[in-house]
């Protein structure tokens, strides 16, 4: 058993509690108490104590989508790209010429990335050899949510809709619950225009009857709109949800070009929406001038945020992510308090939980749940002086700052140095097996 200390200690529970020198008891994988440190102390014979009253503590931080395969591939495509561009001549063709071993390697560098990051828990958007890549779970021990790459309409990496379903089903068979529980399945049927309905709809439907969550690419750019209108005449949310095929298991990602009938189509069905905010700025897709995620948020629909994947937001840090996002919200609509700090770290910690059906398990510091933690280093100027804790971490703290993180009870990442890790080796591998595919893809090796 041992106490994870810090100069406040933020729940994000139900009722936000924020303790002042406060502590979480652990044992285990699990919480046993959270209060204020003299009082655990006092309460508990604790072997150790994590952290100090230099250190915020906080449910470790979640990335509601992140496609690991293409860690590799950052900056190894040209600058200037809109999503169409970049998705068809170079993203494609990245994934089409990934071995399992390079797949292996992009993962292991995305989980170290994350892991500093301060990221406990992700949703992955989908591997195409998942029972080699996912070994590396041992090595960096992250909670992860795993998909196949699923779609049966694409010219490269073709499937027919029963191949892409039947691999989603062995997966589910094989790793449901693996790695001590930090391993579950969910659906990444990548988006409408790459989907057969066949094949939305036995995944959807697969998925609701054993309580896995759907995640899909919903109105991420223009042209992906302006097909779905050309071919069927409706929107992509409106393609879906006059098919049955949105509900409280379904998590529409991006979300960017929506009219207000869809807002409603959303509400009305209950699905979750994921943001992933520099990805959509990158690209230029429009989410600063068509997003209306303001309304989303009046209305009630359960928002969280991903990082979406290396070459398309070039970091996985969750709180510049949170901070851009909250800052977007408020400026879009001129309104300083939409959302409200405190509201918005939900963004990435107990409303991103619930949106990956682990609402449950983690997301938020409480007594029973999964001791995911993270400990963010005050010692910044710019976090001097903390008064609102909330204010601090949507808007001062940074993925530089985290300095300890805690999975399931066992340390990950201890003074800035992901464990177990040579990290000098990992990064000069990575190095050179992102350039073997650079030449084969004919692109510009990287430095
Ligand atoms: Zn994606």
């Amino acid at each position: 058993m041992f106490l994870v200390r810090g100069r406040f200690v933020v729940t994000v529970d139900e009722v936000n509690r924020v303790f002042r020198d406060g502590a979480v008891v652990v044992e285990g994988d699990r919480i046993v108490d959270v209060g204020f440190f003299e009082d655990m102390k006092k309460n508990y014979r604790c072997d150790m104590v994590v952290g100090d009253e230099w250190k915020i503590v906080l449910p470790g931080l979640i990335n509601c989508h992140y496609h690991s395969r293409e860690q590799l591939s950052q900056t190894m495509f040209p600058d200037g790209l809109g999503e169409a561009t970049w998705f068809n001549n170079y993203c494609l063709p990245y994934h089409a010429v990934l071995t399992p071993e390079e797949e292996k390697s992009a993962f292991r560098l995305a989980l170290y990335a994350m892991a500093l990051n301060g990221v406990t828990t992700f949703a992955d958007g989908g591997l195409l050899h998942p029972y080699t890549t996912l070994e590396t779970l041992d090595e960096i021990p992250l909670r992860c949510l795993a998909s196949t790459w699923c779609w049966d309409r694409a010219h490269i990496i073709p499937k027919t809709a029963e191949e892409a379903f039947e691999e989603l089903v062995h997966l589910y068979s094989k790793f449901k619950g693996g790695f001590g529980g930090r391993l579950d399945v969910c659906a990444t049927p990548i988006s409408v225009t790459t989907c057969s309905e066949k094949l939305l709809r036995q995944v959807v439907e697969w998925a609701r009857e054993r309580g896995i969550k759907t995640f899909i690419h919903v109105s991420s750019f223009r042209e992906e709109v302006e097909k779905t209108l050309s071919t069927w005449g409706v929107t992509p949310v409106q393609y879906l949800f006059e098919r049955g095929l949105l509900n409280q298991d379904v998590n529409i990602l991006h979300s960017i070009h929506l009219n207000m009938d869809d807002v409603e189509r959303i509400v009305a069905s209950g699905a979750g929406v994921v943001s992933c905010p520099y990805s959509s700025l990158k690209k230029g897709k429009g989410i600063s001038v068509r997003g209306v995620f303001p309304e989303m948020l009046q209305r009630g629909v359960r928002v969280g945020l991903g990082g979406d994947g290396a070459p398309s937001a070039q970091h996985v840090d969750m709180l510049r992510t949170l901070s851009l996002f909250t800052g977007l919200c408020r400026d879009m609509r001129i309104n300083a308090s939409l959302p409200l700090a405190k509201d918005a770290i939900r963004f990435v910690t107990s409303t991103a939980a619930d949106l990956l059906g682990l609402g449950h398990r983690v997301g938020s510091l409480e007594k029973g749940k999964k001791a995911d933690i993270v400990l963010i280093d005050m010692r910044f100027p710019d976090f001097i002086p903390v008064l609102d804790v909330h204010q601090s971490l949507v808007f001062s703290a940074t993925g530089a700052a985290v300095d300890t993180v805690i999975v399931d009870g066992r340390v990950v990442v201890e003074g800035r140095r992901v464990i177990g890790v040579d990290a000098e080796r990992l990064v000069r591998e990575s190095e050179v097996a992102a350039g073997k595919i650079a030449e084969r893809l004919g692109l510009q090796r990287p430095m």
